[in-house]
């Protein structure tokens, strides 16, 4: 692509700031909006305030003091029959005239165009100009026509930047298209050239959607392509083993778990089965609420894999959660014939390096552990299954390592936060996806509610009277950590006011992790009443007796972290309350708070999220370094994303390295844009 002519070196250094070298990235570079900027009929120009395009003959150009520092110049415009102002606002100088230019160029006779919001003047409709020029026969970018609107940087005059598109726009013919041919025929695509002309200036509305639809296809086309090879390279790599149910230790688990599996949870259990029934290894997502019985459906893999003759790990993010899953399984294998240790990054005993022995000889057949279990001393007989608790603490490169550690095992990652459809289905497009999306039966509601400060302490002295726990939880404060534990502290030191006699303990982010931990384990052993703490709570802690959610400040978190957290109460019989508490919430936050307080399904709230703050919320450690969609909305284009992805997979089947001379230059894209972020070889 050549360099941009007609540019001298100070506009070329503004453009570098918008990452703008090349005829190129300019013409990548997308308008946010288009404006209408045909003339407005006469009759038709909504309410005042409303921005309208007029052309007229100039009658008259003036201009007068307008308060201390304000001149404004008004121009009067004859239009067919009848007469409209125009006015332009300029700051005062004593050492030039601002309206110098305008004077000179505003000859009664000449023609002139403008744009901008009118409203009634002391002489009928006045427009307030935000663009105009002089009506000549050229045709023009910015009048009469719909007009794109570009993101700016400061001294990059939006004019300017259109008319530069506008000037290389007979380029588009010299980009490369990457979209093979009958992907784009097949799906009803418009040829690329056309849909970057059609998406900088549109002829109309209609042309301006199929190049919308045509460069969001292509946006999803090349990420699932990426997709589709990083699950290819995995299927090619080494085989899996094939774990099948011979049922010596699920029926009895099955017999002894005391209660039946639910819809959901059959299902994903069917879909989980298939996959380690096949030498091809699973990477499963499993979703589900906090309490929608995850930990069941994961022993269940686990003694899959145990009863076909393999070894299996479960990791956790943290040793209190890795405590409490062994806790859990010590209940439900009782009488199991099952071997199983605990492996955390502190235990170094002599028994502890028996335990790893027997791992090692596979006389050991589960280990529970945190990322200790990744330690290359760690090492297993024949490990068939890897099963990741709250996966978004991990990043991809965690799960390679585990991968590297047996054949290479199937994989079954577990999250509690309800991740939107269209956003498992890009961002986490290798993964094969399954939601329990129902509740076991007899939950005790928890009751939401938007209450005062006041209110929500009442809540807390009652719970703790009665026995129970509560949870106070302030926001983080993304921008300043410091004011973020600022707001816990002040917070603690209010509630250990408040209640005397009670143990209020705290909790945040920047306590060391042994600290955490025991604070953690004071507040589920029943010892602390009351804890206050920064959203660190959030992942995966389980006290059946915490019955009350104060989330102070509640205008601060988002519907899925709000939701996230509700999630530590209404654990155990007792029913639970959750009481939001907001000032000064913003219009927005007020919405969010109505919302959340009347929802109480996850998956509804993460696709509200979803639409007003974007997909930043829900990425993991693993996605969050992949681009953002810049024309293509995971919030409304569901259906096209579907069809990208299928169309992906396809032709990732049929031409699994894009050889073909059609698949380079999209080979030369997927390579480009996301080898190094999701690992996979270079295609072609
Ligand atoms: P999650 O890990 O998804 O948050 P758990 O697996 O901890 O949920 O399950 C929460 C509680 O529900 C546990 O006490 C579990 O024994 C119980 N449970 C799980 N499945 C069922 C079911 N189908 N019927 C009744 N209780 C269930
Ligand atoms: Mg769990």
């Amino acid at each position: 692509m050549q360099f941009l002519a007609g540019v001298g070196p100070a506009r070329a250094k503004l453009l570098a700031k918008l990452k703008l070298a090349t005829v190129g990235d300019l013409l990548l570079h997308y308008p946010r909006a288009h404006e209408d900027r045909h003339l407005s009929q006469r009759g038709a120009w909504g309410a005042p305030g409303s921005a309208v395009a007029v052309e007229g003959e100039i009658q008259d150009f003036q201009v007068s003091g307008g308060g201390k520092d304000l001149l404004f110049g008004r121009a009067v415009l004859a239009t067919g029959s009848k007469s409209v102002e125009a006015v332009w606002f300029r700051r005062r100088s004593f050492r030039y005239d601002p309206f110098e230019t305008l004077k000179k160029k505003f000859i009664p006779g000449v023609k002139l165009f403008v744009y901008g919001p009118w409203q009634f003047g002391p002489r009928g409709p006045e427009i307030r100009v935000e663009d105009h020029e002089l009506v000549t026969d050229e045709a023009s970018p910015h009048r009469n026509r719909w007009v794109p609107v570009y993101d700016l940087t400061e001294g990059v005059d939006g004019r300017w930047l259109r008319g530069l598109v506008w000037s290389v726009r007979g380029a588009v013919g010299g980009v490369s298209d990457p979209l093979p041919e009958s992907v784009r025929t097949e799906h009803g695509l418009v040829p690329l050239a056309r849909a970057l002309e059609d998406f900088h200036f549109p002829t109309d509305l209609a042309a301006r959607d199929r190049a919308r639809r045509r460069l969001a296809f292509d946006e999803f086309f090349t990420l699932e392509t990426a997709m589709a090879r990083v699950r290819r390279e995995r299927h090619a790599g080494p085989p899996a083993p094939s774990c099948r149910p011979t049922k010596q230790l699920l029926s009895p688990f099955r017999q002894a778990m005391g209660f039946d599996f639910t819809g959901a949870q059959k299902r994903v259990i069917i879909e989980i089965f298939e996959d380690m029934g096949s030498t091809r290894p699973m990477n499963r997502l499993l979703m589900g609420e906090v309490g929608s019985g995850k930990t069941v459906v994961a022993v269940s893999a686990l003694l899959l894999a145990v009863e076909s003759g393999r070894q299996a790990a479960l990791m956790a993010p943290t040793e209190i959660l890795a405590e409490q899953h062994v806790r859990r399984l010590e209940r439900l294998l009782e009488g199991l014939p099952v071997r199983w240790m605990l492996l955390t990054g502190g235990r170094k005993s002599a028994e502890s390096r028996r335990q790893r022995e027997a791992l090692a000889q596979g006389e050991i057949q589960i280990a529970v552990g945190t990322h200790a279990l990744l330690e290359s001393q760690v090492t297993f007989k024949d490990l068939g299954l890897v099963v990741i608790d709250e996966q978004h603490r991990f990043g991809v490169d965690q799960r390679a390592v585990l991968g590297s550690k047996g054949v290479s095992p199937h994989i079954l990652l577990m999250t509690a936060t309800p991740i939107p459809r269209t956003l498992a289905l890009t961002y986490y497009g290798d993964l094969s996806v399954s939601a329990i999306d129902q509740l076991p039966p007899g939950r005790p509601p928890i009751v939401s509610r938007w209450t005062s400060e006041t209110e929500a302490l009442s809540g807390v002295r009652r719970a703790v009277q009665e026995g129970r726990q509560a949870y106070v939880v302030f926001p983080l404060v993304e921008e300043s950590e410091r004011l973020d534990l600022k707001a816990v502290l002040k917070g603690w030191e209010h509630l250990k006011e408040a209640f005397p006699d009670t143990t209020v303990g705290l909790l945040h982010g920047r306590m060391k992790s042994a600290e955490k931990e025991a604070v953690m384990g004071s507040f589920a052993r029943g010892e602390t009443k009351i804890l206050a703490a920064t959203p660190v709570i959030e992942v995966g802690i389980d006290v059946a007796n915490a019955t009350v959610l104060v989330l102070m400040n509640a205008e601060r978190f988002g519907l899925a972290q709000l939701h996230q957290l509700r999630g530590r109460v209404g654990r155990g019989v007792h029913a639970s309350s959750c009481y939001v508490v907001s000032g000064s919430p913003s219009l927005d936050a007020v919405e969010r708070i109505k919302m959340f307080c009347r929802t109480s399904d996850g998956f509804q709230l993460a696709e509200e999220d979803l639409r007003r703050r974007g997909p930043g919320e829900f990425l993991g450690s693993a996605q969050h370094g992949l681009p953002e969609f810049r024309v293509g909305n995971l919030a409304t284009d569901g259906a096209l994303i579907a069809e990208a992805r299928s169309a992906a997979f396809r032709l990732i089947q049929e031409d699994p390295d894009l050889a073909q001379p059609d698949h380079r230059a999209l080979a030369a894209d997927v390579t480009r844009r996301y080898a190094h972020r999701l690992h996979f070889a270079r295609v072609a």
